[in-house]
């Protein structure tokens, strides 16, 4: 009935032939952003613990799953956009296992025929790595231990995370040190946000890390439970050094699952390694088979949007912009459309240039995103046309930019009405500068006498009577053929 074809995740690695002195491969789990669980209509949204259940997702006899549309398609998109090749039905598996985050005592997850296997991520370097499968599967409960693991006396479970829809991503061993393993998790994340399947600000993403080092023979640990791309570096250097220092001191390694304790950047030993086949798994009788069909796929390429790697090509290719001002642009979908909008309207080298710089440092310290800042395309636009323009002075435009991420404001209006457009005009400009001289006779004296840095002074004194409407450059040229 069912095609015997087996994928084991499992396999002994300590088998294979590895050239680095370090391997890596990731197990990653991420939560989609769906508004319901994966078999029931329970909000995903977070509430008081235990009243986002129901009879399915905790598991009551009789209750039956019924499988959320969204969670395939978003699944499906995750694995088209990792280039696998998609299997030809969705089928469940039950995973047996005794935990209390675990009400029926068994998951309901892919394990003999995932959704997609055989696919690749490119690092940003341009390494390939392998992705072995990608799969859907139902979130366990938390487990709630106040205080921390290793004093609560007690432990408290919330059945609101039970039954939410979560994709599993595993690679290939292909990562060669933890840098590449941050790298991956990175990547990962901005093609989850380019896909819309994610929400960084609410959903978890976690990764299981295997790790082994050439030293020991390449024997394996594999270190649970890593939050985001930053914890994942800090957890694999642990985790290698404590190899290392093992091998070193003569201590056997043996194979052996580890949990990441974040607080005191450690790992500890939790078990030794159960192997897949503990867990006993049989296909899910509740859920009938789904065929997916090839026009499903094709509507699901057709709705992937460019990807960031893609739109990075692009924006230097056809816009000329610097790699790294397209790199930081295209990390945020809403800032590389917002960019694209824009470059057709104003030149696009000028307009990646203020967005990276002056636009990020803005809403970065203002801790605000695009989408929350008050930015909008017609006023930033405006703004940008009349600082290519030399209509107004970069110092204006910071200064409007900081402004405009906070509250919306026609800018031509204020450029008008406070009277902050360039002063180009010349016979004002001399004015000034005569002024600044007449009031500065030690500076004007030191410049004179060869202390270049001393007209520097000055400048900034006419600068400052222009409120910043002035170039530097124009008022130095100024006040040199005035000093003559
Ligand atoms: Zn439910
Ligand atoms: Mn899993």
């Amino acid at each position: 009935m069912f095609p015997i074809n087996y994928i084991n995740t499992n396999k002994c690695i300590n088998c294979m032939k590895f050239s680095s002195d370090i391997v890596i491969g990731l197990e990653i789990h991420v939560e989609l952003d769906t508004e319901t669980k994966l078999f029931c209509g329970c909000s995903t949204a977070n509430a008081e613990p235990n009243t986002h259940c129901c009879e399915v997702c905790l598991g009551h006899p009789g209750s039956k799953p019924v499988i959320n549309k969204k969670a395939i398609d978003f699944a499906l998109k995750l694995a088209l956009a990792l280039n696998c090749n998609i299997s030809s039905q969705l089928i469940f598996s039950r995973k047996s296992y005794f935990y209390p985050d675990m009400a029926k005592n068994y998951q309901i997850t892919q394990y003999e025929i995932p959704l997609g296997k055989g696919g690749e991520l490119k690092l940003k370097s341009g390494k390939p790595i392998g992705i072995v499968r990608v799969h859907i599967e139902e979130d366990p409960a938390s487990l709630v231990h106040e205080g921390g693991m290793h004093v609560a006396k007690t432990v408290l479970v919330d059945y609101n995370r039970s039954g939410r829809p979560l994709v599993e991503i595993v690679t290939q061993p292909d990562l060669e040190s933890p840098d590449e393993a941050r790298d991956f998790m990175r990547e990962l994340i901005r093609i989850l946000t380019y896909l819309k399947i994610f929400d960084l600000n609410k959903g978890i993403i976690k990764a299981d890390a295997n790790v082994s080092i050439r030293e020991s023979g390449y024997v394996r640990s594999e270190v649970k439970n890593i939050t985001g791309f930053k914890e994942i570096e800090r957890a694999l250097n642990y985790e290698v050094e404590r190899q290392r220092r093992a091998v070193k001191e003569g201590v056997h390694l043996k194979q052996e699952t580890r949990s990441w304790d974040s607080a005191e950047g450690i790992t500890r030993e939790l078990r030794t390694k159960e192997t897949e086949e503990d867990y006993g798994y049989i296909f899910d009788p509740d859920l009938v088979v789904t065929e997916i069909t090839q026009d499903m796929i094709k509507k699901a390429k057709a709705e992937l949007p460019e990807l960031a790697q893609e739109k990075v090509e692009k924006f230097i290719e056809k816009y000329k912009i610097d790699k790294v001002d397209a790199e930081v642009l295209s990390q945020h979908l809403d800032l590389a459309e917002l960019f694209e909008r824009i470059a057709k309207k104003v030149e696009p080298v000028f307009t990646a240039r203020w967005l990276r710089k002056e636009l990020l440092r803005v809403l970065n310290y203002n801790k605000l995103t695009l989408e929350k800042s008050a930015i909008d395309e017609k006023n930033l636009t405006a703004l940008l046309k009349l600082l290519i323009d030399k209509k107004i002075t970069p110092q204006i435009g910071r200064k409007l930019i900081e402004d405009l991420v906070l509250t919306s404001f026609d800018v031509e209006d204020r450029v008008k009405k406070e009277g902050l457009a360039a002063v180009s005009d010349t016979a004002e400009l001399e004015k000034l500068c005569k002024e600044a001289i007449e009031e500065n006779p030690r500076a004007i004296e030191d410049y004179k006498s060869g202390e270049e840095k001393a007209l520097n002074f000055v400048i900034g004194q006419v600068m400052k009577k222009t409120k910043g409407k002035a170039t530097p450059n124009h008022v130095r040229k100024i006040l040199k053929q005035l000093v003559r």
